[in-house]
Parts: C-alpha cells; sequence; structure tokens
C-alpha cells in the first residue's frame, strides 16, 4: 500500500517496459517491509540530467539504470566507484550526501555469483565472451578479478571488435597487476573452432537466440556462431548464456546435449538486483528467493 511516507526507488531506461526489475524489486520490499516502492521511469538521454537533478531533491533512495544509459549516466554522477570507473558504466545509483548520485556497477556481482558456484578456482583459465557490447566489458572485469589466464573475445564487426580491445587493455592495464592474455577473433576465423573446443568458459554476451527473436521450427535455430561451430563441444565446458528468455536457449540446449555445466542469465539478473537493493537499502539480508520467485513467475517459468 502506498502510503504518504512511501520512498521511492526506481529504473531509468529507454525502453522500460519489458523489464522485470520492479516485480522482482517490489517483492523484495515486500518481504523486507520497507515502505519504499520501486518504479520503471522511461527516460531519453538529453533529459538525463534534468530528471536525475529531480529525483535527488525529491529524496529518491536510489536508482538502478539500463540500456542504453548505462555510459551517460556515469558522466553525471558526483562521484563512481572503483569499479564503475574502471569499465566506464553504471548500473546502480546511490544518493549522495554531498549531492547528486553516487554511480556503481553491480552487473559484475551479478555475473560472477553463479559461476563462483561451478569451479573453486578460476585462476588460470581460459574464456571465450561472444560479444563485444556493454555486458561484455563489465564480463571482462569480472573474469579479470578471478585471475583466469586467457580471454579470447569474438565480434562480427572488425572495427568494432578492434576498438573494443584497445579499451579493454586500457581497463586491464590500469587496474590490477595481473597480466592477462587477450586476443580478438571475428566470428567466421576457421581458427576460433580450435579455441571453442578447448576454452574452460564460454559467455554468450550477444542477444542470438533471445525471444522473441527465437524462430519457428521450421527454420533453423538461433545460435551463437551457427550450430556448425559447437560439433566438437567439450563436455568440461561450462556455457554461460546472459539471456533468460526462453529458458534454457538454443545454445543452452545444445550444451546440455553436450553434457556441459550451462548457465544463463536468471541467477544474473536476480543477484545484480539484490546487490542494488543492498546498497541502497543498508541492510544485508536481501530476500533473494523473493526475487527469484517473483522473478520466475513473471517469466511464467
Ligand atoms: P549490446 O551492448 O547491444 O552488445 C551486443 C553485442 O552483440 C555486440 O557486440 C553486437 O555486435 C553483438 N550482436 C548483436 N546481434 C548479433 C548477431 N545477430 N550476431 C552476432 N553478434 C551480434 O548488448 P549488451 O547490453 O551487451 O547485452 C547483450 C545480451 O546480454 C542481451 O541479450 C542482454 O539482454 C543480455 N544481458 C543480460 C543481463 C542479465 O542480467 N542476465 C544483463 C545485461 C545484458 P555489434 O557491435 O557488431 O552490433
Amino acid at each position: 500500500m502506498i502510503s504518504g511516507k512511501t520512498a521511492l526507488v526506481g529504473l531509468l531506461g529507454q525502453p522500460v517496459e519489458h523489464s522485470i526489475s520492479p516485480i522482482m524489486h517490489n517483492a523484495a520490499l515486500e518481504e523486507m517491509k520497507l515502505d519504499w516502492t520501486y518504479v520503471p521511469m522511461p527516460c531519453n538521454k538529453s533529459d538525463l540530467p534534468t530528471v536525475l537533478n529531480a529525483l535527488s531533491a525529491i529524496n529518491c533512495r536510489g536508482l538502478n539504470v539500463t540500456i542504453p544509459h548505462k555510459e551517460s549516466v556515469a558522466k553525471l554522477c558526483s562521484s563512481l566507484s572503483p569499479i564503475a570507473k574502471r569499465i566506464g558504466a553504471v548500473n546502480t545509483l546511490i544518493p549522495n550526501k554531498k549531492g547528486g548520485w553516487i554511480g556503481t556497477n553491480t552487473d559484475i556481482t551479478g555475473f560472477l555469483e553463479p559461476l563462483k558456484k561451478t569451479r573453486k578456482e578460476w585462476k588460470g583459465c581460459e574464456a571465450i565472451i561472444l560479444g563485444c557490447g556493454g555486458s561484455a566489458r563489465a564480463i571482462f572485469a569480472g573474469l579479470e578479478d578471478l585471475h583466469l589466464a586467457k580471454i579470447t573475445i569474438v565480434g562480427r564487426t572488425p572495427n568494432k571488435l578492434e576498438a573494443f580491445l584497445i579499451d579493454l587493455k586500457t581497463i586491464s592495464s590500469e587496474s590490477c597487476n595481473n597480466p592477462i592474455s587477450l586476443t580478438g577473433y571475428i566470428h567466421d576465423d576457421p581458427n576460433l573452432n580450435n579455441q571453442l573446443n578447448t576454452a574452460d568458459l564460454i559467455v554468450n554476451a550477444t542477444p542470438v537466440g533471445m525471444a522473441p527473436k527465437r524462430t519457428p521450427p521450421s527454420e533453423p535455430l538461433q545460435i551463437p556462431l551457427g550450430l556448425e561451430a559447437w560439433k566438437n563441444l567439450n563436455s568440461k565446458t561450462i556455457l554461460y548464456d546472459l539471456i533468460y528468455t526462453p529458458r534454457p536457449t538454443a545454445w543452452l540446449a545444445l550444451g546440455n546435449e553436450h553434457g556441459c555445466k550451462c548457465i544463463d542469465g536468471l541467477e544474473m539478473l536476480v543477484q545484480q538486483g539484490a546487490a542494488s537493493l543492498k546498497l541502497w537499502s543498508g541492510i544485508e539480508k536481501i530476500p533473494i528467493n523473493a526475487m527469484r520467485a517473483a522473478a520466475k513467475k513473471c517469466l511464467s517459468i
């Protein structure tokens, strides 16, 4: 029930109407008995400065930021956490007592949480990231923190891949003293096949396979790099798809057939949301089960 004392938290993006974050967060707020409500707020890039000032003025308790504003918002914060500074992207805003907003990023925590459960030690392992967009950047930083030995990026657009690799080298050299071997491949490079068969982890950070783009049964399945690329998939390779609709994606279904451990994007979504709520509320124990259950119900799983 919204009362005269109800405080505001919410999501800034464009579009936001398909987001399941409001359902997930409001389920948690109810369980926590916090008199807050989480509202989706569609916002154009040009309006961001005005909207952020206004929300600060009305004592909004916290914000999530989604596509396409994660990088623009980073430039509007009064301060940035080290991780947001490192990757240049913000998905969480916390009110700054000195005025304005503190920008941080919980996507990395969200991504790593389910991954850490799959094996104790990632040090020295080799990973492949498919895609070179916003989330691939956060994933690279997360994998670097796990001290992987080698990360291969696969992109479809040569100039974007090249720019992305230069960017990652900057992130890498600015961060820890952990030298990582970084290489890039264009998605149809035949030399990529060997890497696909020997990697410890492959992450799909492209939208390939996401519903509603799933094709009718008569048409080829939406599988990153195409079906042929995975014919020699090693059962020891862990497949991690950031997509959570459908469950499983065609790629993860293929991984299951090959005996691979498979992770989809739902847990990442839940964990990054829980990490944001912890930062806004200062409450350690977030009802993650309620958030997960609400998300699954919304996706009708
Ligand atoms: P993004 O910034 O738009 O990047 C997408 C990347 O995929 C780009 O490198 C793009 O290549 C590539 N790509 C797009 N369509 C492709 C295709 N048909 N074939 C090959 N490559 C293609 O998107 P993002 O924010 O990184 O998100 C990527 C995916 O992760 C989305 O499906 C998103 O829903 C999901 N995601 C999930 C979570 C979660 O919590 N589970 C969080 C963040 C993102 P070009 O640059 O050449 O266009």
